[in-house]
């Protein structure tokens, strides 16, 4: 079995397939120092998994070049 990640750079070039979840981050306000929990949005790559001797249609293209 193997798991091939997509990630974004790479395999984003005309569509994107991520998603968007959002995080919270503790950052520290340079001005008063204050810490404070942040929402970041984060783009999380998908993945393709192949079991073994498995074939898949339609695989993106960039994952080939990989
Ligand atoms: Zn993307």
């Amino acid at each position: 079995m193997q798991v091939f990640h997509l990630p974004h750079e790479v395999c984003c070039r005309d569509r994107c397939a991520c998603a968007d979840v959002a995080v919270f981050v503790a950052a520290e306000n340079p001005r008063t120092g204050e810490r404070a929990r942040k929402r970041v949005v984060k783009r999380v790559p998908g993945s393709i998994t192949f079991v073994a001797r498995e074939r898949k249609e339609n695989v993106p293209a960039a994952l080939l070049e990989s």
